[in-house]
C-alpha cells in the first residue's frame, strides 16, 4: 500500500496534542516477547546492509508529483490503523533516531522545533538527502516504486520500479469506475498515465487494432522503462479489480479491443478478458526484458477496497502459465492477511514475496511468526521490504524507512532465534538466512552488484 496517501488525514490529526510514551531503547516494539531474541543474532542482523524490495521514496524535487500512479489521498477520508496514526510511539522513536529529537513528548513547541530540524537537514543535504537516509537506516539499495525517478534517487543505490496497470486499460474505464466510489477516483488516474506513456512515445491516438497497440504502445513503453533502469514493473491492480488474470486467447482479446477502441463502453466481462490478456502479455514482455513483476497483495487501502480480490491464490493460474516461467513474480506485502497463501505460491519456481508494509503494520512478534512459516519452506525467496513512503509533513518516507527497517530486523531476529532454539536450523545457517532475506536474495533476483 501507499501510506503517504493518507497524509492529509493524518495532518488533520497531528494538530492535537499527543500523549506519547517513548519507545524502548532496545529498538524492539512495545509488544511483549514470548521469548527474547538472541542478542548475537540481533547484533548480526543489525549490521547487515539491506536491499529494500519496496518503497515509494520521495525525490528532492519540489512537489515531487511522480511519486505515485494512484496517490490514495484522492480516496480520503478513510480510517487508518493505529500503527499509522501520528500518536504511535514508533514515530517518536524515529524522530529520536533520525533527527536526534531530544524530547519524549510531541508538544506543539517541540514539534515545531523538530520541523525546523527536518527542514534544515533536507536543505543542507540537498540531492544527497535520500542517500543519507539509506545510510541512517543501514540500507545499501532501495527499490522505489514511482511513475518516474527524480533528483536524489540515482542508481546504484536507488532502483526504479515502474507502474504498468495503465497499459492494461486502453478502453474507456467509465463502467469500471462506476463500481465503487474509490474506483471512480482511481480509474481516471490510470487513463491519465496511459496518455502520458503514449505521449512519451509520440503516439497521439489509440491504435485501431490490439496488435498495433501491443507493438506501438505496450512493448515500447516497457522497453523504455527497462532502458530507464527499471528492475521491475508493478501492478496495483488489486485497487481496480480482482487478481484472477485468466488465460484469454489473443483472438478474443483482439475482437474486444477492436470493438471498443474508438468508442463505446465495454461490458465488465469483456473488459476483464482484455485486461487478463494484457496482464499476461505485459508479464511475458517484462520477463523477456529481465524485469520482475511486482503485484500488490494486501487487504487495503481505502473505504471500498475488496480484500478478497487481493488473495495471492487468485494469481495461481498466471503463475502456472508455462509461457510466464521466464518472468519472476514478487508478491508485494506478502499477501497481508493471506500470508500463508503467499507462502504456498513459493512452490512455483518463479514466485517470490516480500514483507513490505507488514514491517510497518504488523508488530515484529506477529511478523516473526509469518516469517518463520515462510523461512522454514523457501528462505531463498523471501525479501525484506519497507513500503517506506511519505505519510505527511511529520511522517516523511525517511521516518517510515527507519521504523520498517527496525521492525523487519527485530522480526527476523525473533523468527531465527525461535528456529535455532527449536533445533530447526544451526546458528550458522540462521545467519546465512538472515543475510539472504535482508540482502542477497534481492541482489540475486535483480542482478545487483552489491558491495
Ligand atoms: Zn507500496
Amino acid at each position: 500500500m501507499k501510506p503517504h496517501t493518507i497524509a492529509m488525514f493524518l495532518i488533520a490529526w497531528s494538530g492535537a496534542t499527543l500523549a506519547c510514551t517513548p519507545s524502548r531503547e532496545s529498538g524492539a516494539t512495545a509488544t511483549p516477547a514470548r521469548s527474547a531474541a538472541d542478542p548475537e543474532m540481533t547484533a548480526f542482523i543489525a549490521k547487515i546492509r539491506t536491499v529494500d524490495n519496496h518503497s515509494h521514496a520521495s525525490s528532492v524535487a519540489p512537489g515531487d508529483s511522480d511519486q505515485d500512479a494512484l496517490p490514495l489521498e484522492v480516496l480520503l477520508p478513510f480510517e487508518v490503523p493505529v500503527q499509522l496514526r501520528p500518536d504511535n510511539p514508533d514515530w517518536l522513536a524515529a524522530y529520536r533516531a533520525m533527527y536526534e529529537y531530544p524530547h519524549s513528548d510531541l508538544s506543539d513547541a517541540h514539534m515545531s522545533e523538530l520541523r525546523g530540524t527536518m527542514r534544515r537537514t533536507a536543505q543542507e543535504r540537498g540531492d544527497t538527502f535520500p542517500a543519507w537516509v539509506l545510510d541512517q537506516v543501514g540500507t545499501e539499495v532501495l527499490l522505489t516504486n514511482r511513475v518516474a525517478m527524480g533528483p536524489g534517487l540515482a542508481p546504484p543505490r536507488f532502483r526504479w520500479v515502474s507502474y504498468v496497470d495503465a497499459l492494461m486499460l486502453p478502453l474507456s474505464t467509465k463502467a469500471e469506475a462506476a463500481i465503487s466510489p474509490d474506483r471512480e477516483k482511481l480509474f481516471p488516474l490510470e487513463d491519465k498515465l496511459l496518455r502520458r506513456y503514449m505521449s512519451d512515445l509520440g503516439v497521439a491516438n489509440l491504435p485501431a487494432t490490439l496488435d498495433a497497440y501491443l507493438k506501438t504502445v505496450v512493448t515500447p513503453t516497457l522497453e523504455a522503462q527497462q532502458r530507464g533502469g527499471c528492475v521491475a514493473v508493478k501492478f496495483e491492480a488489486a485497487y481496480l479489480r480482482s487478481l484472477d488474470f485468466e488465460d484469454v486467447p489473443a483472438a478474443t482479446a483482439s475482437r474486444i479491443y477492436v470493438k471498443y477502441a474508438s468508442a463505446g463502453e465495454p461490458s465488465h466481462a469483456d473488459y476483464k478478458a482484455l485486461q487478463d490478456f494484457l496482464f499476461r502479455y505485459i508479464a511475458r514482455e517484462a520477463g523477456r526484458l529481465g524485469m520482475a513483476v511486482h503485484i500488490h497483495s494486501f487487504e487495503a487501502a481505502g473505504n471500498f477496497f475488496v480484500a478478497a480480490g487481493a488473495d495471492p491464490f487468485l494469481l495461481e493460474s498466471a503463475f502456472n502459465d508455462p509461457a510466464l516461467r521466464q518472468t519472476h513474480f514478487v508478491i508485494i506485502h506478502g499477501g497481508g492477511v493471506y500470508a500463508s497463501h503467499a507462502g504456498a505460491m513459493l512452490w512455483k519456481p518463479n514466485v517470490y514475496l516480500d514483507m513490505s508494509a507488514m514491517t510497518l503494520l504488523d508488530t515484529p512478534r506477529k511478523l516473526a511468526e509469518v516469517l518463520r512459516d515462510w523461512l522454514t519452506q523457501y528462505p531463498e525467496k523471501v525479501l525484506f521490504g519497507s513500503d517506506a513512503a511519505a505519510f505527511g509533513p511529520d511522517m516523511g518516507w525517511e521516518l517510515a524507512a527507519w521504523i520498517a527497517t527496525r521492525n523487519g530486523r527485530a522480526a527476523l531476529a525473533w523468527a531465527l532465534t525461535d528456529m535455532i532454539r527449536d533445533g530447526e536450523v544451526s546458528r550458522a545457517r540462521a545467519e546465512e538466512i538472515a543475510m539472504m532475506v535482508m540482502r542477497t536474495n534481492a541482489g540475486t533476483l535483480y542482478r545487483l552488484e552489491l558491495k
